[in-house]
Formats: C-alpha cells, sequence, structure tokens
C-alpha cells in the first residue's frame, strides 16, 4: 500500500514532466493545467540555469538539497544484483512536442517496462544535448530519456546514449522533421514510430542507481537504467537538434553515498 501523499506527489512529478513547459501557451489550457503559470522558469543558461534553480521556487528545493540527484557521472562501478529490464514497446501514433526544453514524444498506453516484475508505462521519451550523464567524465553528443511510471507515480527513466555514425537514425529523423518550432504539439496523422527505434539492439547491459528527474522539480526516487550500448545519430540530426536546443543537459551531480551498479 501507499499514502495519499505519496499518490500527490507522484500525480505533481507526473505532471510537471507532461506538461513541463514554461510558455505562455500552457498557462492558456483549463484544469489543472492552469497551474502552470505559477511555476518558475527555468532554462540552461544565465540566471535560471542549472546553479539557480533551487532557488527559483519552494518547489524545486531538491535542485540544490537533494542528495540523490541525476545526472551523474558513470565512471566507478560496481558489480551487483540488478533486476532484469524488459521492455515491450508498442508503434505509436507520431505526437512530437516542444515543451520549450526539449521535443518530447509522447506515448498512447499500452507500453510497458518490466524492472524484475515492477510494471511501469511508457509515458514519452525525449532528449538532451550534450549526454546528461558522462561515462569516465566525457559527455556524448545526445542522450534519450525513456520515462515510465508505475501505478503508484513512481518513475523509471531508461537513459541512452547517443553518438555519432554514418548513418541518420530512422526514428530520431521523424521526430525532428515533424518537430513544432516553436512550443507546441504535432500530432502527425497516419504516421506510427516506436520508441524501439532509439533503443540499442542489447539491453541487456545497463547501469543502475537511484536518482532525480534532472529538470526542476528535481524530484528524487527515480530509478535510473542507463544502457550500456549506444545508439548513433548523424552529426547533421545533432545539428538539425541544436537548432531547437543548443544545449538543454544538467551538469553532473555528486554521488554522495550512491553506488552505481551494472549488471554484468
Ligand atoms: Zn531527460
Amino acid at each position: 500500500m501507499y499514502s495519499k501523499s505519496t499518490l500527490i506527489l507522484a500525480a505533481v512529478v507526473i505532471s510537471s514532466i507532461l506538461f513541463s513547459g514554461c510558455s505562455s501557451k500552457n498557462t492558456k489550457k483549463g484544469g489543472h493545467h492552469k497551474t502552470m503559470h505559477k511555476k518558475a522558469h527555468w532554462g540552461y543558461t544565465g540566471n535560471t540555469g542549472p546553479a539557480h534553480w533551487g532557488d527559483l521556487s519552494k518547489d524545486y528545493h531538491a535542485c540544490k538539497a537533494g542528495k540523490s540527484q541525476s545526472p551523474v557521472d558513470i565512471s566507478k562501478t560496481s558489480k551487483g544484483k540488478v533486476p532484469a529490464l524488459t521492455m515491450h514497446y508498442k508503434p505509436t501514433g507520431l505526437n512530437v512536442k516542444n515543451n520549450g526544453h526539449t521535443l518530447q514524444v509522447d506515448y498512447q498506453p499500452g507500453s510497458t517496462l518490466l524492472v524484475g516484475k515492477d510494471k511501469y508505462k511508457l509515458l514519452q521519451f525525449h532528449f538532451h544535448t550534450p549526454s546528461e550523464h558522462k561515462r569516465y567524465g566525457r559527455h556524448r553528443p545526445m542522450e534519450a530519456h525513456f520515462v515510465h511510471a508505475n501505478d503508484k507515480g513512481q518513475l523509471a527513466v531508461v537513459g541512452v546514449f547517443m553518438r555519432l555514425g554514418k548513418k541518420p537514425n530512422p526514428l530520431f529523423a521523424k521526430i525532428l522533421k515533424n518537430a513544432p518550432a516553436k512550443t507546441g504539439h504535432n500530432s502527425v496523422k497516419g504516421v506510427m514510430v516506436s520508441g524501439k527505434g532509439l533503443l540499442p539492439r542489447n539491453t541487456r547491459n545497463y547501469y543502475h542507481y537511484s536518482g532525480s528527474l534532472t529538470t526542476p522539480p528535481c524530484s528524487e526516487g527515480v530509478r535510473w537504467f542507463m544502457m550500456k550500448n549506444s545508439v548513433r545519430v548523424t552529426a547533421g540530426q545533432v545539428a538539425a537538434f541544436k537548432k531547437f536546443f543548443p544545449m538543454n543537459s544538467r551538469p553532473v551531480q555528486p554521488l554522495n553515498n550512491r553506488k552505481v551498479l551494472r549488471n554484468k
């Protein structure tokens, strides 16, 4: 069982992930979206950048006070008993959102991630450049995040490093082609996509640690699974993404007393 407050927190976390834009467009929507305009504007540079997130709003306190924050540098890892991951990602109608911080593909219900026996629903996936996590102190050009929630509202994120290759990634190409230039979303008629197109062929090996959202409100208790294998995109595709968002990556955070576990 879980408490009411857990559920409320979960609802806040999920809604902040799904509606994390700061644009005036969001403020025009009715219902609970109305609370959006009260959320402090944040970004990646200047005085609304990551170093200031914790001071922009009480709601963002975890961004500066949290001890289990994400992303992290994955260098020292320990072999551990970590649950098996099984992705059941089905095709979904292409719905690309520009939320003012990233390009995000919203997922229709029905796709899941199993973490051991725990079932999570795939909500959306989105991108960062450069990568948010580091490997041995180094960034990759980009990183994709697949965001999942279970019935209790707890989150699990699968992260995939995106490295440079010679062939364009077909799914990323469709997303870039249909992305709204300004804040908003684009439901593309007749185009089905699967998140599988941005998962590495081998999803068996990964790094696991307990972290947070990498954007305000930086809520903790997120189960992170960073794929050991990467996917490839072209330099042109990275450049195309940077036209939307030149830099949308939070710096790595201290591990403190956490361990990064590897399954192999
Ligand atoms: Zn992310």
